[in-house]
């Protein structure tokens, strides 16, 4: 974010750069990127991706299209939140 940027969701003009581990999905597909810098806003916490989106974009399709090689695969487990029990 540049120094005239303000928060869309409170006007705050403060920022703190974190990385995250970002999930992609996009029509059942995914790709975990993680420790992608993002802008957090430091009063509400409001993230902000800008381009490293388009980025992240990028790659899932180059590597669902077999363009590109992936670092790593995991298996994730899955359980709705209507199922849990206790
Ligand atoms: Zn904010």
């Amino acid at each position: 974010m540049g120094e005239d940027d303000k928060c869309y969701s409170c006007g705050a003009q403060e920022f703190e750069e974190r990385h995250i581990n970002y999930l992609y999905s996009h029509k059942g597909k995914y790709l975990l990127v993680p420790d992608t810098p993002v802008e957090v806003c430091a009063s509400c916490g409001m993230m902000y991706c800008g381009a490293v989106i388009e980025d992240i974009e990028e790659q899932f399709f180059a590597i669902h299209d077999d363009r590109a090689k992936t670092d790593n695969y995991i298996s994730v487990p899955v359980k709705a939140y209507t199922n849990f029990q206790n």
